[in-house]
């Protein structure tokens, strides 16, 4: 539980509620995807289900583990030898059980529900139980412990948790079984009811920044200038930047050699075609050669290409899902793009520039056309409609560049 990076505030406050011996039975991991919030609880878990934890100081070698922590805490770590912890790392482990959407397809008996939401009958079928006599699950939840040190579910995106199976599980965190261990994995705790959010210990997971992205995608074979930009652009989840990467990569033999292959110096990274694309389409706007809808066009397009890349690679995910993502991470691009403009008009440093014939443009557009970016890259994530969302989004920018540009 030490080298997650980039979560000290989380960890430190994990740290205390283990060395105090008072675990609560419930717990939110809240936080941005892909910073680690699911890794830790992992973590968690097999650190109070290992046969001989390990107990030493934070203060090693003059360094400290944990800057929030005093030097002379003792860290309460796995030992990760054990039966034990070896059965966490495999995921095999009899007392450690992952809830998720996807298990419906073990619960749903008429093939009907396509897994989008976390149902009722994976609650009932993972955990909580269901005594009606046509179904009959046996409560995994009220069973002994096989290995004898408590039992720990955690719920992956529990904040997908319909409303029925939320009150289903609310009145198990009511009388908690003893030694039972709930970790509710969330990037909107706002989601949950507050009954269940009154009865758990909030931790807070912070997005990640640059100076720990950066690194971390490098170590996974991104260039230095690629590194930055998805670390830019997935707004400090790496999960989400390893996604990135992977599609970036990945992409089709004939979507590389589309690819910027004539940059002329070594320090450029090696854009994936769609972002010249959008850039294109920008700099057309904003010299009045094409309108918003031009743009909404290339964003659907190349998000649809994305997800057609991404589904080669994993064929049972879902296409809209991967529709979404993609238009998702090209809005986050057409923002950085317009925060490029913004900073080289203040003046401010660029991190990683992105492409374009334009080089600045009035600040209070640029800053309101960012906003719009990132109110629909959160309805693209929901389930708004994407070709309504880009048409009205697009236009949106549109209109607001068109207006600074001419006054
Ligand atoms: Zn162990």
């Amino acid at each position: 539980m030490l080298n997650i990076q980039g979560q000290s505030t989380a960890l430190a406050h994990i740290q205390r509620v283990v060395h105090s011996r008072r675990l609560a039975s419930t717990w939110i991991f809240a936080g941005p995807a892909g910073v680690g919030k699911f890794h830790t609880a992992v973590e968690m878990a097999k650190t109070n289900l290992c046969d001989r934890p390990v107990h030493r100081p934070n203060s090693h070698n003059g360094e400290l583990f944990n800057a929030l922590l005093e030097p002379d805490f003792l860290l309460t770590l796995p030992c990760g030898q054990c039966e034990s912890c070896k059965a966490v790392e495999l995921r095999t482990h009899p007392d450690l059980h992952v809830v998720s959407r996807q298990l419906i397809r073990y619960h749903d008996r008429n093939g009907t529900s396509k897994g989008t939401t976390l149902s009722i009958q994976v609650i009932r079928g993972e955990m909580i139980g269901d005594d009606s006599p046509e179904h009959r699950v046996e409560p995994k939840i009220y069973k002994r412990s096989q290995r004898g040190r408590g039992k720990w579910f955690i719920i992956d995106e529990a904040d997908l948790m319909e409303i029925p199976a939320q009150n289903a599980l609310l009145k198990t965190l009511e009388e908690p079984p003893a030694q039972t261990f709930i970790i509710l994995i969330t990037t909107s705790p706002t989601e949950l009811l507050s009954t269940i959010r009154s009865r758990s210990q909030f931790v807070q997971f912070r997005a990640l920044s640059f100076a720990v992205m950066a690194p971390e995608l490098m170590n996974r074979g991104a260039g230095e200038v690629q590194a930055r930009l998805l670390a830019r652009l997935s707004g400090g989840s790496l999960g989400r930047a390893i996604i990135f990467m992977q599609a970036v990569i990945a992409s089709d033999p004939d979507e590389k050699d589309k690819a910027d292959t004539k940059t002329p110096t070594t320090d450029q990274p090696a854009f994936p075609h769609w972002i010249n694309t959008i850039s294109s389409a920008l700099d057309n706007m904003l010299a009045g050669r094409e309108g918003g809808m031009d743009l909404a066009k290339v964003i659907q397009k190349s998000a649809e290409q994305y997800a057609k890349t991404m589904l080669k690679r994993d064929p049972l995910a879902s296409k809209d899902r991967l529709v979404r993502d993609g238009v998702g991470l090209m809005l986050s691009f057409v923002a950085a793009w317009l925060d490029d403009r913004l900073r080289h008009a203040t003046g401010a440093p660029i991190i990683a520039p992105l492409p374009s014939q334009v080089q600045s443009i009035p600040l209070a557009a640029a800053q309101e056309c960012i906003a719009v970016c990132r109110q629909a890259e959160m309805q693209a994530d929901m389930n708004a409609h994407i070709g309504v969302l880009l048409a009205s989004t697009c236009t949106a920018i549109e209109q607001s560049l068109r207006t600074a540009v001419a006054a």
